[in-house]
């Protein structure tokens, strides 16, 4: 029989309880799952979207893996009693849900919609010419399970798509680049800039003044990663002076975002409250009992947080 303690707000217990135990099931796998123990050294499993940043992880030390429900890696790994192998989340329900999400929004950005919707009663803005998919580059930051599938979808659709990630990514039906200097090619051709990396030391601050002065004059950003990946002064000037036409930001470096802060009232700036997209339990769950059978055959986890790189 295998441990399994589910660790996450008391709201979701009666949620995922039901669903885990049928993916269990459909896996073969017997596991005693609950969500409250006194013998935490018993744990071979946490499933885990902490209520709290501090818990005390030391208090597991038997534990095989900890699953989390989160694809972002960045709050997790700043626990310092964090010492076993954790996994991030990567669920097709979640992946579905940010391809709505980023898709929507590059359409937003590429009919030109702030440019309507900020018009005064009775301004008839005929002088548009909109451009085909084909004519507008989308560069898409971050190539990995969710910034993967939003770049294809973006030239599945007919955009022109750059990606960039740490490592080459080949074989993408798109180009793609790695490096510093790839950033500079990516950054300098891109009409609309969508930012899904993981907050990281070498992610922090990575759209500054510099990395904005390299954009398109007239460029569109769309960040639903971390708001750590943007300097925000930095954004705002590039907002005012019009180098960059429009943002999209999903995330931010305090959440929720206080009332007073300037993108709430930058008529260029869409503001959404970090809901881009969420772990689906229905789908989440069957990758939770799919990793956990891996490691019960002695195989390597899928999609391990890796502590030196911090995600
Ligand atoms: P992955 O770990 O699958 O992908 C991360 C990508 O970022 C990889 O392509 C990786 O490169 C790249 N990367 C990491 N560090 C660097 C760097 N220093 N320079 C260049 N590229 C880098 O993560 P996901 O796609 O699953 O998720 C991405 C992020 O999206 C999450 O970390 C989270 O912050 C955010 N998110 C936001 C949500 C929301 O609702 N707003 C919901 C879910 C996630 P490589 O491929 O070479 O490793």
């Amino acid at each position: 029989m295998i441990n399994a303690l589910f660790s996450a707000r008391e709201a979701l217990w009666p949620v995922y309880r039901p669903i885990l135990e049928s993916a269990f099931a459909d896996q073969g796998l017997e596991v005693a799952l609950t969500n409250k123990t006194d013998r935490p050294e018993t744990m071979d499993y946490l499933i885990y979207a902490p209520a709290r940043e501090d818990d005390d992880l030391s208090i597991y030390p038997n534990l095989k893996l900890i699953q989390s429900l989160w694809a972002g890696p960045d709050k997790l790994m700043r626990n310092k009693t964090l010492t076993k192998p954790m996994a991030r989340m990567v669920d097709p329900g979640m992946t579905q849900g940010m391809v709505d999400y980023v898709f929507g929004h590059i359409m937003r950005h590429h009919l030109d919609v702030n440019r309507f919707s900020n018009a005064k009663p009775g301004e008839w803005l005929l002088d548009w010419g909109p451009s085909l998919p084909a004519d507008r580059t989308v560069a898409v930051l971050g190539i990995g399970a969710l910034g993967m599938a939003c770049a294809q979808a973006a030239h599945d659709y007919g955009f022109k798509v750059l990606g960039w990630s740490r490592t080459q990514k080949d074989g993408a039906p798109f180009t793609c680049y790695a490096g510093q200097d790839g950033l500079k090619t990516v950054l300098e051709q891109a009409d609309i800039v969508v930012t899904l990396l993981p907050n990281t030391p070498a992610t922090e601050n990575l759209i500054d003044g510099e990395t904005l002065s390299i954009m398109k004059d007239g460029a569109a950003l769309i960040n639903p990663g971390r708001g750590q990946l943007i300097d925000d002064d930095a954004l705002l000037a590039a907002l005012n002076s019009g180098k960059i036409i429009g943002a999209t930001l999903d995330v931010f470096r305090i959440e929720p975002l206080p009332a007073d802060h300037p993108y709430w009232h930058h008529p260029n700036v869409l503001v959404t409250p970090h809901v881009a997209s969420e772990t689906r339990p229905s789908t989440a769950c069957i990758v939770v009992a799919d990793n956990m059978a891996r490691v019960e055959r002695g195989e390597t986890a899928l999609h391990l947080i890796d502590p030196d790189l911090k995600y």
